[in-house]
């Protein structure tokens, strides 16, 4: 049979509506589809595309039970190594991992595996009920895991299946982490979300939500209470360029925006009891995942025109291209070689206007990507009415400052061992952007189910 050549389109809703809406842009694969694009796949006997996985997910093995038609098979397939299909199979960056190694990829387009990694699951999260697995005897022993973002999740996951007790402290009042406060509805469905989470609670899972770690409770309450703790609580501080008139009304962390919007589900006010304030043009500073979503987030509240504006040029922008391609798509505009130098205000205190710098390229710095250079004298100003700063975020303080026992680097994130995850603390292992910094989901949930693994020897041990 001749090799289809290109990969198996996602229907997807069209730019000038999914702008006016929260749903989510891409609809999946049906059946059908999906069968075509699994049949891409060449089962390679040495299949690239493991490598590529961070979690080394049975690549070939699941493509080839959907080929079997056996969907939940597949799930499973994938579940041995990633707890959160549904949420990875949308927002990983496959065309960075699995994708880009793919064999077919080397003459043709790779094979789909996020979109069909995401069919599955979603295939299996449309049953009625979940499949429960056996849980082995209660060993007695008590977990505590500080966060309930993907690394914490993935962790409370694989420790409940060892028998163990596991309660998870969540500060806010609803789990998931960035994937239900920073990932807007439009990429990344909550109800997919809490699905996933339902399942942790449905294998035993407690959790304790409005439970701040550093204040609520300190790290020491905890060590009384549990034979180990897992550090997973993020990289949520954001960052400020530190220029002039950042304190002005209208200026908001990319943080700020997206909770309000996603979270406290702003877009839905008065029906929801968060406002979102925002003018009629916004600019969004900086050119990651963070700032594609909160542009797109502004379109669709209502802004007439959004910028994205960023130091450097198109080729270096660090969003998925996915994201760029759906942003550009629904008209966000794209201010690039430009650096704000300073937020101007009007006589109220609020945002007017933007001062800007324009920048050319340099040689590559240590990120591996060119250096932006200003260009002397290229100042100029534009009107917005609302600037949101998504430059990067770093590690909460926190906890690091009220259990000082436990090691840091000089940005405050955890030090680990490779291996375990653990601390220099015994029994206090971390995982997730607390510890590499801001990266990616699957690297959180890898971090997770790797330092489950290392704590449950360590509880096994214990006495
Ligand atoms: P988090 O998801 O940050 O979860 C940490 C949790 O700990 C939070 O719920 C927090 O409230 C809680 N917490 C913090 N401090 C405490 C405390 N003291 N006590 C109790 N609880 C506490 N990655 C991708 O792979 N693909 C994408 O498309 C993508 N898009 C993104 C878009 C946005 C807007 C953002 C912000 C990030 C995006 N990422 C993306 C990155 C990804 O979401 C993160 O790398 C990942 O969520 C990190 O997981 P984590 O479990 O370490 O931390
Ligand atoms: Fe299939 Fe590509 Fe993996 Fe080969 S490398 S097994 S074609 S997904």
């Amino acid at each position: 049979m001749a090799i289809i050549k290109e990969k198996t389109k996602i229907p997807e809703q069209k730019p000038e509506i999914r702008k006016t809406n929260f749903n989510e842009v891409a609809l999946g694969y049906t059946e059908e589809l999906a069968l075509i694009e699994a049949s891409r796949c060449l089962n390679c006997p040495k299949p690239k595309c493991v490598e590529g996985c961070p979690v080394e997910i049975d690549i070939p093995a699941f493509i080839n039970l959907i080929k079997e038609k056996k969907y939940i098979e597949a799930n499973q397939k994938i579940k041995e190594k990633n707890s959160l299909p549904a949420i990875c199979g949308r927002v990983c960056p496959q065309e960075d991992q699995c994708e880009i190694k793919c064999i077919l990829g080397i003459n043709f387009e790779p094979v789909g595996i996020g979109r069909l990694e995401r069919f599955v699951a979603d295939y299996e999260l449309a049953q009625d009920s979940m499949e429960i697995p056996e849980l082995p005897p209660k060993t007695g022993k008590r977990v505590a895991i500080i966060g309930s973002g993907p690394a914490g999740l993935t962790a409370a996951g694989e420790l409940i299946k060892q028998g163990h007790d596991v309660v998870v402290f969540e500060a806010l009042h609803k789990c998931g982490g960035v994937l239900v406060y920073g990932i807007p509805e439009f990429r990344l469905p909550k109800d997919v979300v809490q699905k996933e989470i339902d399942y942790i609670a449905q294998l035993g899972v407690e959790f304790r939500t409005s439970k701040i770690i550093g204040k609520t409770l300190l790290i020491d309450d905890l060590k009384e209470e549990f034979d180990t703790i897992f550090l997973g609580n993020g990289a949520g501080l954001p960052y400020f360029m530190g220029i002039p008139g950042e304190n002005l009304n209208g200026v908001y962390s990319a943080n700020e925006f997206l909770t309000r919007a996603n979270l406290m589900k702003a877009y839905l006010f008065p029906e929801f009891d968060t406002p979102i304030k925002y003018g009629e043009k916004v600019a969004v500073v900086g050119g990651g995942n963070v700032a594609m979503d909160s542009a797109r987030t502004a379109l669709r509240l209502g802004a007439g025109k959004v910028f994205i504006v960023y130091r450097r040029s198109r080729t270096e922008l660090p969003a998925r291209e996915e994201e760029i391609h759906h942003a550009e798509e629904e008209g966000i505009n794209f201010n690039l070689l430009t650096n704000p130098v300073e937020i101007i205000g009007d006589e109220d205190g609020w945002v007017k206007e933007i001062k800007a710098i324009r920048m050319k390229l340099g040689e590559p710095d240590s990120s591996g990507r060119r250096r932006p250079i200003p260009i002397e004298g290229s100042e100029f100003s534009f009107k917005v009415n609302t600037v949101i700063m998504a430059i990067g975020q770093g590690a909460n303080p926190l906890i690091a400052a009220t259990a000082p026992d436990i090691e840091t680097n000089k940005w405050g994130y955890f030090i680990v061992d490779d291996e375990t995850q653990m601390t220099n603390v015994p029994g206090i292992f971390a995982g997730g952007d607390i510890v590499t910094g801001a990266a990616t989901v699957i690297l959180a949930a890898g971090a997770g189910k790797k330092a489950a693994k290392a704590m449950h020897e360590y509880l096994m041990k214990k006495d």
